[in-house]
C-alpha cells in the first residue's frame, strides 16, 4: 500500500468509486480508494438501481444526465461492458391535478437542461404500460430514459478506469482513524497501514458517522429499512413483446421495474423503521436486514390495485436493505463543515441513478475548487448547527414516507419544527403567524385570518394571495413590522479587518464609520460566490469600532468556511459569528422615521441618519444596532437586536406603532416587493454559475481595483463577453407566477431559464427574473415562459421598476 497520496477517498460503494473515477478524469491521478470489505458489500450491490433523468431542480436534472450518458459509455465500452437497461422508460403517477401541475414544471424545467419529460394522460400511460389500471388515475410524467444498471459492473467499471487512469484501489482496507496536521493534511490510519494524504472524502454510506466520529462529526445522516421483491415469471410481462416501463406512485408510494420475467416491486411505506441508530455491527457486510412484507401491506395493496397481475404472481426474492436519508431528502455533496480538506458524498438515498453524477460534481470541487453547476442543494453546509441524530431520524422518516411527493412551493412539512426559535416566535404565532422554515428557523411567511386558515397546495396563487397583499398595502402606506430571524451574521474585528474584506470583495469596500455597503464576494473563477451587508459600527461603550458582515441565512456556515479559508496566518482579523445572538426586526414604510423617532431618543432625521447608515442605539431599553436599509423598496430600518431583548424591543416598537397604524408583514410580503425593487436572492438569482456582469451587478464590481479574489477571471470572461444576461419580465398572465427553473422559449427553443417569480402588488405586475441567452436582453423583447405547461407571453423591462430614482429609501 502506498503511504502518501493525494486523495484518500474512503467506501468502495458507487458514491466512491464515482469520485474516484472522476477525480482521475479531472487530471488528479495520485488518488486511492479504501474499502473495508469488497467493492459495493455496502448498500449498493443489492440496490434496485434504477436511474431516471427526473429531478427537482437544474442541478440535480444535470447531474443525473451525466450519470445516463456515462453508464451508456460502459454499456458500450467493449473492454469492461456493463449491463445498463436504458431507455425502458418510466412513468411518475398522478391523481391530483395539482400533481399533473407540478410535473408540467418539471418538464419546463427540465427542458433547460436539454431534457425532455412528457405529461401524459392516463389513457396514455396504460398504453404505455400494459399492466396498468386507469381507475383513481389523472396522468403521469413520462421519462423515456428510465432504466436500470448492474450495480457490481457499475462500480467494477469505474474503479477499473480510474485504475488504468494512475488510482489505487485497496480491498479489505478498514480506515480506523483520522488524524489532522497543523497543515491541515490527513494521516489515515488503517488496519493496513497509514496512508498521508492532502484530502480525505467520507462515502461510507451506512457507515458515514463512524467514519464522522473519526474526525469529530456528526453528519445529518440516518439510514432507513427499504424493502424490494422479485415476482416469478408474469405472463403479461413475458408476453408484453416490449420491456415493460417503470412506474413510481406518489398515491400508493411504490415502484416497480421488469426483472427478466418478472416485476421488481420497491416500497416506500408509512410504518416505516429507521435503522442502526446505535450503531451498525461490524460484521454487517454484504448483508441484509430481516424481510418484513407486514410491514408494506399497506402499499402492496395499492401496487395491487394498479397493477391487478402483480396480485397472481409468486414472490422469488425479497430485499429489505438499509437506504440512508438525510435531514432534507437531499445527499451531502462537497466540503464537510468546519473542516479543511475534508469532503463527503454521503446521504444517498437514490446513489445508483445519481452517483455518477455527485462523483463527478464531487471531483471537480476538488480539483478546480467549484463545479460547473451550482451545487448549494447538495451542498453538506446547507443546515447550520440544528441536526442532532434525533431531528435528522424525524425528518427521515418523514421524507421516506413522501418518497414520490414532491414538496409543493408553498408547502411546509410538519416534522421537526420549532428547531430555531426566537422569544418572538410563540408571540407572532398568537397573532396568527404562518410558519415556513429556513435553515431549521421558523420564519413568518404571512398572517393567516384566524388560526385554521389553510392554503391549497399547488404551483399557482393560492387563498394567501389578497393576504400577502394587504400586508404590503399597509407597508407601502404606513409602517409594517416584521421579524427576520437567522439571517447570518458574523462580527469581524482587527487591525487587518478592512484590508482583509476589500480583498474577498469586487467592489468598493465602505470604509467610512457608521456607513454601510452591499457587496459581493467571487470565486476564484469569476463567479459569484457570496453577498454581504457590510456594516461599520463605530466604536461606542459597547465595544471598539467592528465590520458586521450580514449575509443570507442559511449561508453562515459556507461563508464561514469561505472567508476563513481566504485568511492569512500573518493578518490581524478575527471572525466571530453573532447569528444565534441577535435578531432583526424590520420596520418599513413612509412612517417608520416617525416610529423610530418616537421610540428611541437619538436624531432619526435624514441628516442625522441618512441611508445607509448604522448606529448603536436603544429601541425603548433594549440594546440595538439600527442599519437604514431596505430590502422592501420602502424606506426602512433593520434593527438587530440582542435576542435578551427582543421582546423588549418589539414591545417597544408595537407600543409606538399604534399612533402611526403600524401592522404585520411577513417573508411573502418581503419577497414580492424585493422582485419589484430589483433586489436579488442568494442562491436564486446569486449563483456561482454566473458572473455578476451576467447577473447585471456592473456597479457593485471595480475593475481598477489592485486585486480581489477572482479578479484575473472575471477580467477574461469580461473580455469574452457576457454568456447570458439576468433580465426582469413581466408576464401576460393572472393564473400564476413563473417558479424557478422555468423555461424561457422563443419559436420552440430555450432562450433561458427563470430564476425568481412572483406577484408585485404595488405595480400590479406578475414578474420574473431570468437568464435569458444573448439578443434576448432588450428591454422590450418578446419571449414565452413555460409556466407550468401554460405559454405565457412576457417582455423584457427595466429591473427597477419601483422607485427606479430611490427617493422613498432615502425618505
Ligand atoms: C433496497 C434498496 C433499493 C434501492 N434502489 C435504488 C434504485 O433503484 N436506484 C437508486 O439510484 N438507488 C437505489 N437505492 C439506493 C442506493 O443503492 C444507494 O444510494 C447507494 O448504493 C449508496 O451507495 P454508497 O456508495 O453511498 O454506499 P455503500 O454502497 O454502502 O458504500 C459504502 C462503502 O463504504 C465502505 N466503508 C464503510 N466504512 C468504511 C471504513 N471505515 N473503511 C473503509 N471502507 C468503509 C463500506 O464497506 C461500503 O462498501 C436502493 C437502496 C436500497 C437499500
Amino acid at each position: 500500500m502506498k503511504s502518501t497520496t493525494r486523495v484518500v477517498v474512503i467506501g468502495g460503494g458507487i458514491a466512491g468509486c464515482s469520485t474516484l473515477y472522476h477525480l482521475t478524469q479531472e487530471g488528479w491521478s495520485d488518488v486511492v480508494l479504501l474499502e473495508r470489505n469488497e467493492l459495493t458489500s455496502g448498500t449498493t450491490w443489492h440496490s434496485a438501481a434504477q436511474v431516471t433523468n427526473f429531478g427537482m431542480n437544474q442541478t440535480m436534472v444535470g447531474l443525473k444526465t451525466h450519470s445516463i450518458n456515462l453508464y451508456k459509455e460502459l454499456r458500450d465500452d467493449p473492454e469492461y461492458p456493463v449491463g445498463y437497461n436504458h431507455g425502458d422508460g418510466g412513468i411518475r403517477l398522478a391523481n391530483t391535478e395539482a400533481q399533473m401541475e407540478g410535473y408540467r414544471h418539471f418538464a419546463s424545467m427540465a427542458r433547460g437542461m436539454d431534457v425532455e419529460f412528457e405529461v401524459i394522460d392516463a389513457e396514455e400511460c396504460a398504453r404505455r404500460h400494459p399492466l396498468i389500471s386507469t381507475d383513481n388515475l389523472l396522468g403521469g410524467l413520462w421519462d423515456g430514459s428510465d432504466g436500470h444498471i448492474d450495480p457490481a459492473q457499475l462500480c467494477g467499471a469505474l474503479s477499473y478506469r480510474a485504475r488504468k487512469a494512475g488510482a489505487e484501489v485497496y480491498r479489505n482496507t478498514a480506515v480506523t482513524a483520522l488524524t489532522q496536521h497543523k497543515d491541515h493534511t490527513w494521516t489515515v490510519h488503517t488496519d493496513q497501514g497509514d496512508i498521508d494524504c492532502e484530502i480525505v472524502v467520507n462515502a461510507c454510506g451506512y457507515r458515514v458517522n463512524e467514519v464522522g466520529a473519526m474526525m469529530g462529526v456528526q453528519h445529518p445522516v440516518t439510514s432507513m429499512e427499504h424493502q424490494y421483491f422479485i415476482t416469478d415469471d408474469i405472463p403479461e410481462v413475458v408476453n408484453a413483446g416490449k420491456r415493460i416501463p417503470l412506474l413510481r406512485c406518489p398515491i400508493s408510494d411504490y415502484y416497480s421495474r421488469q426483472e427478466k420475467g418478472g416485476l421488481l416491486v420497491g416500497f416506500y411505506e408509512q410504518d416505516c423503521k429507521t435503522w442502526g441508530m446505535d450503531g451498525v455491527d461490524p460484521n454487517f457486510v454484504n448483508a441484509l436486514c430481516p424481510d418484513d412484507l407486514d410491514r408494506v401491506m399497506d402499499v402492496l395493496e395499492g401496487a395491487f390495485a394498479r397493477m391487478p397481475a402483480l396480485a397472481e404472481a409468486g414472490i422469488k426474492t425479497i430485499v429489505n436493505g438499509p437506504i440512508t436519508y438525510t435531514i432534507d431528502g437531499a445527499p451531502l455533496v462537497g466540503p464537510i463543515p468546519g473542516k479543511r480538506n475534508a469532503f463527503c458524498i454521503i446521504g444517498l438515498r437514490a446513489g445508483l441513478g445519481e452517483g455518477g453524477g455527485h462523483g463527478w460534481l464531487l471531483a471537480q470541487q476538488i480539483v478546480h475548487g467549484e463545479a460547473q453547476y451550482d451545487t448549494w442543494c447538495i451542498d453538506p453546509r446547507r443546515f447550520a448547527g440544528h441536526t442532532n441524530v434525533e431531528l435528522t431520524a424525524l425528518k427521515a422518516i418523514e421524507d421516506y414516507q413522501n418518497e414520490f411527493r414532491f414538496h409543493f412551493p408553498n408547502e411546509h412539512r410538519p416534522v421537526g419544527r420549532n428547531a430555531k426559535t426566537t422569544p418572538l416566535t410563540p408571540v407572532l404565532a398568537a397573532e396568527n403567524a404562518e410558519f415556513t422554515v429556513v435553515n431549521g428557523w421558523e420564519r413568518v411567511e404571512y398572517f393567516k385570518p384566524n388560526p385554521d386558515f389553510h392554503v391549497t397546495y399547488g404551483f399557482g396563487f393560492d387563498e394567501s394571495f389578497d393576504i400577502v397583499g394587504k400586508e404590503i398595502e399597509g407597508v407601502q402606506n404606513g409602517v409594517g413590522l416584521t421579524e427576520v430571524n437567522g439571517f447570518n451574521r458574523f462580527e469581524i474585528t482587527g487591525s487587518g479587518a478592512q484590508d482583509f474584506l476589500d480583498r474577498m470583495i469586487c467592489g468598493r469596500l465602505t470604509r467610512k464609520d457608521g456607513r454601510v455597503g452591499l457587496a459581493y464576494l467571487l470565486n476564484e473563477h469569476g463567479m459569484l460566490k457570496g453577498e454581504a451587508t457590510i456594516a461599520n459600527i463605530p466604536a461606542s461603550e459597547r465595544g471598539p469600532a467592528r465590520i458586521w458582515y450580514g449575509s443570507a441565512a442559511a449561508s453562515e456556515l459556507h461563508d464561514m468556511d469561505w472567508l476563513q479559508k481566504h485568511l492569512r496566518d500573518d493578518e490581524d482579523v478575527q471572525i466571530r459569528s453573532l447569528t444565534n445572538d441577535q435578531t432583526i426586526l424590520v420596520i418599513a414604510g413612509p412612517k417608520a422615521r416617525a416610529v423610530m423617532q418616537s421610540v428611541s431618543r437619538a436624531d432619526w432625521s435624514k441628516e442625522a441618519f441618512p441611508w445607509l447608515s448604522v448606529r448603536e442605539c436603544f429601541i425603548g431599553y433594549a440594546p440595538a444596532t439600527v442599519m437604514s436599509v431596505s430590502f422592501s423598496g420602502e424606506m426602512a430600518y433593520e434593527i438587530h437586536v440582542p435576542n435578551a431583548s427582543l421582546y423588549a424591543a418589539y414591545l417597544a416598537l408595537r407600543e409606538a406603532g399604534k399612533e402611526h397604524g403600524m401592522t404585520l408583514f411577513g417573508a411573502l410580503a418581503v419577497e414580492s416587493m424585493r422582485l419589484e425593487k430589483g433586489y436579488l436572492h442568494w442562491k436564486a438569482d446569486i449563483l456561482t454559475e454566473f458572473d455578476p456582469f451576467e447577473t447585471g451587478l456592473d456597479r457593485f464590481v471595480k475593475m481598477d481595483k489592485p486585486d480581489f479574489v477572482g479578479k484575473a477571471a472575471l477580467e477574461k470572461r469580461h473580455a469574452a463577453g457576457p454568456k447570458v444576461h439576468l433580465v426582469t419580465l413581466k408576464l401576460d398572465s393572472t393564473d400564476g407566477h413563473a417558479h424557478g427553473g422555468a423555461s424561457l422559449m422563443d419559436a420552440g427553443k430555450v432562450v433561458g431559464t427563470v430564476s425568481s417569480g412572483g406577484w408585485a402588488y404595488r405595480t400590479g405586475l406578475n414578474l420574473a427574473y431570468a437568464f435569458v441567452k444573448p439578443g434576448y436582453e432588450s428591454i422590450g423583447t418578446n419571449v414565452e415562459i413555460d409556466v407550468s405547461g401554460k405559454m405565457v407571453a412576457a417582455e423584457v423591462i427595466e429591473r427597477d421598476i419601483y422607485d427606479p430614482n430611490y427617493e422613498l429609501v432615502r425618505g
